[in-house]
């Protein structure tokens, strides 16, 4: 069993207050030197982390529900990923594969042609970041169709370089006083079944974005559609069903590259390999990172070859893109998310959180919704009897939650949404502890 597996016991407990005496020297420490632009969710800082928990730098294990932002699925330190890691950093630690290539570059390929959605022939380029991948992915596509416009869409999230900022929607963080952005970029309204219209299907929402497009650009501008299948930092919003089926179908029928942004759904953790599969859609290209290498900085595009084979040699790449340690780390991180049936893990984790969830928005007026797939779940809310957004509660139960000792994360273009990100490794007794605290949170503050 996963719990009596782990290195780390499995169990809350604090020591001290949080932050303790050690972070806020760490604290101290950074202010003096680390970009006051690059900020950190909570004031504490790790020491060690294995399973669901984090051990803080003062002893104090928190219970992990945001996984690094969905990064490390099969905890942080798993033992036959650290061992891949180690083994290949043994041997090489970078040769480039742009100079010098190995054979982790070309198994990790080999996995995602097999793994992501289609039975058609793929070909797939390995880079360092989520947003390095999304860039590329439009890169093929511009290339491939010989047009510039791309589509987004509302709370959309896709990276910070200067074209995923274009592509995302909020402007704070994100993107306010750093453009100008690049062009050709046309923003348009996703399918939010808690504030849409009521009754508004996929396909009605679909049939709303798609008459923007052709209205605004022209279907035969348009080089790529890019959407993340479920909206991550936007706000976890699960589209209606039907609308990205409804999507893809027309970006087919008029020669647009499909780009799903699994970058957050991907691997396992919406209870599926990947979030497009739910619907049976089957992208042109995918955009991967996050949960790829339990770790290790790597992401992927993999889509159909014509697509990919379009680009001239040297077109795609990067020094580091497809790092040998990164690979190994894949490799192993892909076994273990197959041996330990970490799909059925995250379908588990929704069906003993979502129930929590519901009785919480039956039972608390605050609590607008509650939705998400698998171990990618959340609760928006709202100030009482309204749909209207209440920030400033999500951010004092997060708060609350923390200083019992339980990681959670916020997110939403409102700010007011509790995102649940356990690792996928994270045993059931630990959960139900990480939801209690997250209940009383929620009880104490949203009255
Ligand atoms: C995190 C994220 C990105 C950006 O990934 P980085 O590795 O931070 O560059 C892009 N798209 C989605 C959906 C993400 O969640």
């Amino acid at each position: 069993m996963i719990d009596s597996a782990s290195r780390l016991p499995q169990q809350r407990s604090l020591v001290t207050a949080l932050p303790g005496p050690r972070s806020r020297a760490l604290t101290a420490r950074r202010t003096a030197v680390v970009a006051a632009g690059v900020g950190s969710s909570v004031p504490v800082y790790a020491a060690d982390a294995d399973g669901g928990v984090i051990v803080d730098v003062d002893g104090n294990s928190l219970i992990d529900l945001g996984s690094g932002i969905a990064v490390t699925g099969v905890g942080a330190s798993h033992p036959a990923v650290s061992a891949a890691i180690g083994a290949q950093a043994a041997r090489f630690t970078h040769t480039c594969f742009m100079v010098t290539p190995y054979e982790g570059y070309i198994a990790v390929a080999e996995q995602l042609s097999a793994l992501t959605p289609g039975g058609h022939d793929k070909r797939t380029a390995l880079f360092n970041s989520g947003a390095e991948a999304v860039e590329n992915a439009v890169k093929v596509a511009r290339l491939a169709t010989g047009r510039s416009a791309v589509v987004a869409f509302d709370h959309a999230y896709h990276g910070r370089t200067n074209l995923t900022m274009a592509l995302t929607a909020k402007s704070l963080p994100y993107k306010a006083h750093f453009g100008p952005f690049a062009p050709e970029i046309y923003r348009m309204p996703m399918s939010y079944p808690y504030r849409d219209p009521a009754g508004m299907s996929g396909e009605q929402a679909a049939a709303r974005a798609v008459e923007q497009i052709e209205r605004r650009i022209g279907a035969d501008s348009v080089a790529a559609v890019v959407i993340e299948p479920i909206q991550g930092e936007g706000g976890f919003i699960v589209p209606a069903p039907g609308f990205l089926p409804a999507l893809a179908d027309w970006a087919s029928a008029h020669g647009v590259v499909f780009i799903a942004d699994e970058v957050q759904t991907g691997f396992a953790r919406t209870g599926d390999w990947f979030a497009s599969a739910h619907e049976g859609v089957v992208p042109d290209i995918v955009a991967m990172a996050k949960g790829i290498a339990g770790g290790m900085p790597l992401a992927a595009i993999t889509g159909r070859a014509e697509l990919l084979d379009a680009v001239h040699a040297g077109g795609l790449g990067g020094t580091y893109g497809g790092n040998p340690v990164a690979c190994a780390a894949a490799l192993s991180t892909l076994e273990v998310m197959r041996t330990e049936d970490l799909c059925a893990r995250a379908r588990r984790i929704e069906e003993i959180a979502l129930a929590r969830l519901s009785a919480w928005a039956g039972e608390l007026d605050v609590v607008g919704d509650v939705r998400g797939r698998g171990a990618m779940l959340a609760v928006e809310l709202v100030r009482p009897g309204s749909t209207t957004p209440h920030p400033e509660l999500t951010k004092a139960v997060a708060a609350e939650a923390l200083s019992h000792g339980v990681l959670v994360l916020t997110c939403g273009s409102y700010g007011n949404v509790i995102r649940l990100l356990p690792p996928l490794v994270i045993g059931d007794e630990l959960l139900a502890d990480g939801l209690d605290v997250l209940e009383h949170a929620l009880r104490t503050h949203g009255r």
